[in-house]
């Protein structure tokens, strides 16, 4: 049982890859390549959101903790100046923050009411139906590309490749070599 989010429709990892190859593959971005989280925000996300906004937020104008999160009522992604800035110079974690929102837009926009509320849904419940789950999965699938993976490449090949954290990739890194991602 997993009690981090709230429970919202079930999506495996192999859903959830399948969706992040879509992206890549219909937005023509290549999965040799690192992420361009923020060129795809500023651009992509738009087109795809009806009244999508991105918010960059100077950090005394922030809610106190918030890295980046999305709002779904108002359809706004709020990003902290020092994570934009950092997201800019290709910080891996910052890059995760933004991609874990871009799983919410992606995954729970149109589950918004719920998530919003806070109410419904909260507590026990599987693990690929919790939102922050799904989330990570995303932020996780969309940097670093499963498929892409092989046998040679090491922790630090992936997170410097793929301009993400070490603790990221090195999720990654495991699920590949214990051939974990079938266990949904
Ligand atoms: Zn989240």
């Amino acid at each position: 049982m997993f009690e981090d989010g709230y429970k919202v429709k079930p999506m495996s990892k192999n859903d959830i890859r399948k969706l992040t190859d879509m992206v890549r593959g219909f937005f023509k971005i290549d999965p040799k390549k690192p992420f361009p989280v923020l060129q795809f925000i500023e651009n992509v996300v738009p087109e795809c959101v009806e009244g999508f906004t991105f918010a960059i937020l100077d950090d005394n104008e922030c809610e106190e903790g918030l890295l980046a999160g999305y709002y779904p009522i108002e359809k706004q992604l709020r990003c902290r100046q020092s994570v934009y800035q950092k997201a800019f110079d290709g910080d891996g974690a910052s890059r995760g923050h933004l991609c874990h929102e871009l799983g919410h837009i992606f995954l729970h926009r149109n589950q918004g009411a719920v998530l919003a509320r806070g109410c419904a849904g909260i507590g026990q419940h599987a693990k690929y139906e919790d939102s922050e789950w799904q989330a990570n999965t995303f932020e996780r699938e969309l940097l670093i590309p499963f498929g892409q993976l092989t046998s040679e490449m090491t922790i630090d090949d992936i997170a410097k490749i793929y301009k993400t954290s070490t603790a990221l990739a090195e999720v990654a890194y495991d699920r590949y070599h214990k051939n974990l991602w079938q266990e949904i």
